[in-house]
């Protein structure tokens, strides 16, 4: 594995990694410090989202959840990873594309910006609120994830795909916006959901969940 290693800088390329996190698991912290020794990042930000009201609702509150992710890093102890809780803190739901405009404008046009997602979210992009446009804003750095194929919906999806594609990481550092980094993240068989019904069946979860959120969970009594 190459390890790319970039100095402190102003301009580096900032990552935002957004999610349900309902709750956080390894699945989610795991591939991300991967894909930051991969990438070369000195940031990761965590980006918890606002569930809009036409959409199955988390189960946990949004405070548990920002709760959550706070002890997740905590327990990481590293100063990689950091919150933005702008969306939690907005009165409505913000779409994806409107928060990285929002970012975009903070940053100036030719700071780097990177959007990290699971493979599943690339698959599922074209059916997000203006999701290609994404592009336009920031680069996809994609995390690998177990169960999910390599290819794109379509043929013109695919060619979408790889008319953006990068393998050079350095390349996210040089311009702003545009690419896409399949990343080779370790596969790891966890998500929320998994974790949630296993939670109702009275199962632990020792193994997906770090301690603090573990412990977290169990005296909030969520997802009983
Ligand atoms: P749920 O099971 O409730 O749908 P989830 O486990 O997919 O939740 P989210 O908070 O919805 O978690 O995901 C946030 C982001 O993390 C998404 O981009 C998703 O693709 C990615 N992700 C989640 N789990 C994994 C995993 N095991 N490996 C790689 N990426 C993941």
């Amino acid at each position: 594995m190459t390890t790319i290693i970039t100095s402190p800088r102003e301009n580096a390329l900032a990552a935002l990694f957004g999610g349900t996190f309902d709750p956080i698991h390894y699945g989610h912290i795991k591939p991300v410090i991967a894909l930051a020794g991969l990438v070369g990042l000195q940031r990761v930000t965590l980006l918890p989202n606002n569930v809009p009201p036409h959409r199955p609702q988390p189960e946990a509150t949004a405070l548990q959840r920002l709760t959550m992710v706070q002890l997740a890093i905590d327990d990481v102890g590293s100063s990689l990873l950091d919150i933005d809780d702008r969306e939690l803190r907005r009165a409505n739901p913000s779409w994806t594309v409107e928060t990285f405009e929002t970012l975009r404008r903070e940053r100036g046009a030719n700071a780097p910006l990177g959007f990290i997602i699971g493979q599943d979210s690339l698959l599922s992009l074209p059916q997000w609120h203006r999701g290609l446009e994404l592009l336009d804003i920031c680069h996809l750095l994609v995390c690998a994830r177990p169960g999910y194929g390599a290819t794109m919906a379509t043929p013109a999806l695919q060619s979408w795909l790889e008319a953006r594609l990068t393998r050079d990481a350095r390349q996210l550092h040089r311009q702003p916006a545009g690419l896409i980094y399949l990343a080779q993240t370790p596969l790891l068989d966890i998500s929320a959901s998994s974790i949630r019904e296993r939670r109702h069946a009275g199962r632990r979860c020792d193994d997906m969940i770090s301690p603090s959120v573990q412990r977290y969970i169990d005296e909030q009594g969520l997802y009983r």
